[in-house]
């Protein structure tokens, strides 16, 4: 049997892509390398865009809405609020498994315990092994995450540049659950390249460290420091920590799609290097590679179609959102004064989540506020 096209991994990026194929017809096969539903180490924050992005509500999963921030630098905090929400928290294990049941339900065929593990050429076709067999498709969608079998394939020599992060979801008593409902907390001061999180679940935390460079080789060490600084985890039992990677932007020459594989979400390291934020941008590319091929179906251009589609709507708020993270990482104790001087500007990063600001209005807005901010410090006008 020749599936019309293979996706490999069960995430939000290969769901929403199978949910979308399938649902114009095509015959989908989706291939998971875990049992599912399965674990996922994330802070399982939901922007709003992402709910937007979605053909069906979702609003049952949420665990929290998130209208705040706490946002912390070394003994400093600072507690902003905002009038709508900018976010939810999810369990990704229900969220990943809800999506995959969307695809499921729209007709894909869907496989778990069957890892991709090589991939090859038959004719004009694709051949993907697995653990258990061989399968033929006319194209295949690489939504395999941050380890990507379809990225090595198309790209075994680009080394590619991560994040380490070692996340725990900790069991916590609900008068402390109760301190942080609402509000994402969100530290600067702990990593230098990186930062530290504590998000409110119904009845945990997501609390996480993430760093790069350096810092991702002392990421145990930062995560332990974080942890034994914050009051709210006091006397808590944390479990051991899962170790886990986030992909920083590949370059623009590098094509995210090539001889009928597309490479999708984390797998084509479609990843917000300022925030860290994934899960958007694999629903996105989920959405758009599935609409490249129902529109340009055997069109020998649909791979650079995707490539381009996905450049020209995220790349330019990646080089922003990139340079924003430098600015922060380079003054990390100077942004946080800034901060606490204008309080306005925290708000950005509420509008930055829900998509209603761009990374390159705050970049400029901020270098001119921290131009004024070091003028008037040394009594220039
Ligand atoms: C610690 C941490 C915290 C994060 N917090 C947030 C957050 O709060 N909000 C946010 O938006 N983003 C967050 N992210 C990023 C987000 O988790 C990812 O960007 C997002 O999951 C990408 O979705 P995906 O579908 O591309 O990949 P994944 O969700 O990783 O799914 C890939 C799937 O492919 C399967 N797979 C892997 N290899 C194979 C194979 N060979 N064959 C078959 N199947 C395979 C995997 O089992 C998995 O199910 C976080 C990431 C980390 C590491």
């Amino acid at each position: 049997m020749i599936y019309d096209v293979i996706v490999a991994g069960m995430g939000p990026a290969g769901s929403t892509a199978g949910y979308y194929l399938s649902k114009a017809g095509l015959k989908v096969l989706a291939l998971e390398k875990e049992k599912l539903p399965r674990y996922k180490p994330c802070g399982g924050g939901l922007t709003t865009k992402t709910v937007e992005a979605l053909d069906f509500g979702v609003s049952e999963l949420f665990l929290d809405t998130i209208h705040g921030g706490i946002f912390t630098f070394k003994d400093k905090a600072l507690k902003l609020m905002c009038d709508m929400p900018y976010a939810y928290t999810v369990n990704r294990r229900e969220f990943d498994y809800f999506l995959t049941g969307k695809a499921k339900e729209a007709g894909a065929k869907i496989i778990d315990e069957e890892r991709m593990t090589k991939i090859g050429k038959k004719d004009s076709h694709i051949l993907v092994e697995t653990v258990r067999g061989t399968y033929e498709g006319k194209y295949l969608l690489g939504a395999d995450g941050v380890n990507s079998v379809a990225a090595n394939f198309l790209y075994p020599k680009v080394k590619r540049k991560i994040l380490a992060a070692l996340e725990s979801d900790v069991k916590a008593p609900a008068d402390r659950i109760e301190t942080l409902r609402g509000l994402f907390q969100i530290d600067f001061g702990s990593i230098p390249l990186g930062y530290s999180w504590i998000f409110p679940k119904k009845n945990y935390f997501s609390i996480g460290s993430a760093g790069m460079g350096k810092s991702a080789k002392k990421i145990k060490e930062f995560y332990k420091q974080f942890i034994d600084a914050q009051k709210i985890l006091n006397g808590i039992e944390i479990d051991k920590a899962h170790g886990c990677t986030l992909p920083m932007p590949y370059s623009q020459n590098v094509k995210l799609a090539k001889d009928r594989v597309f490479l999708l979400g984390d797998a084509g390291c479609l990843v917000n290097p300022f925030t860290g934020e994934g899960i958007y941008f694999a629903v996105e590319s989920g959405k758009t590679a599935a609409g490249t091929l129902i529109n340009h179906w055997d069109n020998p251009k649909a791979e650079s179609l995707y490539d381009k589609a996905i450049k020209e709507k995220f790349y330019f708020e990646f080089k922003w959102a990139h340079r924003l993270m430098r600015l922060v990482n380079a003054f990390p104790g100077l942004s946080y004064q800034i901060i606490c001087d204008h309080k306005e500007v925290m708000h950005v990063y509420f509008e930055l989540l829900r998509g209603t600001l761009t990374y390159e209005q705050t970049v400029k807005n901020l270098t001119v506020k921290i131009s004024k901010y070091l003028k008037s410090k040394i009594g220039i006008k």
